[in-house]
């Protein structure tokens, strides 16, 4: 089997459960860690062997452990993580590495580009026929390029330079009349706009590695620093840089930190302890929160500064027209609105 996920929040389509005592399934494949791909991973019987990313598996944990924290979400949480942990049951993919045979089905992965990191597309190899399943993936990553010459090069050399039946995600390549930007373009939009503001809030997906990578150097290159709200949000950066930053600069995640704002800090090059915030107001930041209210407080602390907020998600969210839109949210940007682009 390949993925077992929820349908995404809005999606209104009957969600059918899979019969896992008469369908025997030997393994679950998933190319990457969003919900509507990985969600009802707990449902797969103890039996069955996961595959997934070594860097799925550590950004999944990230989630769930923190998830665990919160009391009321304990019980559930804490299968996930005892899951994820569990060598036992969890496979690590490696790119380009055949995996043992399943059956007479031998499976190669590949990485693709896609807004989460770690995803795959999967070459199944049958006595009858090769089968590309693709999984999500994008064009306008920054190894989006990549995807074309990984598929002639390497996919169908090892498929023996035929592919019989191709499947492919439902992936958005473009939207008619709207440019996709490109993460590299969005990154100097992004240098461009901290020339002239100096301080800026950011509300962006934890696990999106491109866009924060994107915000992050384009902020360093203003020498601003970055902040994050949460212990688990700086978490995430941290396992980005460990796994994702071994390949490319462009994905550690220097000069990041967690929000304390009170905290004094010492340093050689200062002449007297300094708070974080007089820190940041004296070089200006990328601070990282989520849309809701405890955060507000921050934004309104360095109101005379006029800082801005970002919102580099899926504009969908905000628009009460779509089935998805998060009143809340939709709330919170409201005083920010006005100055939209
Ligand atoms: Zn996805």
């Amino acid at each position: 089997m390949i993925d077992y996920g929820q349908c995404l929040p809005g999606n209104n389509a009957n969600q059918e459960d899979f019969d896992w005592k008469n369908d025997t399934v030997d393994a679950v494949f998933f190319t990457h860690y969003h919900g509507d791909h990985v969600g009802r991973i707990l449902e797969i019987p103890n039996n069955v062997k996961i595959y997934m990313g070594e860097t799925s598996r550590q950004i999944m944990l990230n989630i769930h452990r923190a998830l665990a924290k919160i009391p009321e979400l304990f019980d559930e949480q804490i299968q996930y993580v005892k899951l994820l942990e569990d060598d036992e049951r969890i496979v690590e993919l490696k790119a380009g590495k055949p995996l043992n045979k399943i059956g007479d089905i031998e499976i190669v992965p590949y990485m693709v580009d896609h807004s989460a990191y770690d995803a795959y597309m999967f070459l199944i190899k049958t006595p009858d026929e090769n089968i590309l399943h693709t999984g999500d993936f994008r064009e306008h990553g920054y190894r989006g390029s990549k995807m074309v010459k990984v598929i002639e090069k390497l996919v169908l050399k090892e498929a023996g330079g035929h592919i019989d039946t191709l499947f492919i995600e439902g992936t958005m390549m473009e939207r008619i009349g709207e440019h996709t930007r490109k993460e590299s373009e969005l990154k100097e939009e992004a240098k461009k706009i901290f020339e002239n503001n100096k301080y800026a809030f950011l509300v962006c997906s934890s696990t999106n590695l491109d866009t924060l990578a994107s915000f992050h150097k384009a902020a360093l290159e203003n020498d601003m620093y970055t902040y994050c709200y949460s212990k688990y949000m700086l978490g995430q950066l941290e396992t980005f840089t460990k796994y994702a930053g071994k390949y490319s600069d462009l994905y550690k995640f220097d000069k990041s930190f967690f929000v304390e704002l009170d905290k004094i800090f010492r340093h050689k090059y200062f002449k007297e302890p300094k708070t974080q915030e007089r820190i940041m107001r004296e070089k200006g930041f990328l601070c990282i929160i989520k849309p809701e209210e405890k955060y507000k407080k921050w934004i309104e602390r360095f109101a005379d500064l006029n800082p801005i907020v970002i919102y580099s998600m899926w504009d969908g969210y905000l628009d009460s027209e779509k089935d998805a839109y998060n009143e809340k949210w939709a709330e919170f940007f409201k005083p920010y609105k006005e100055n939209s682009r």
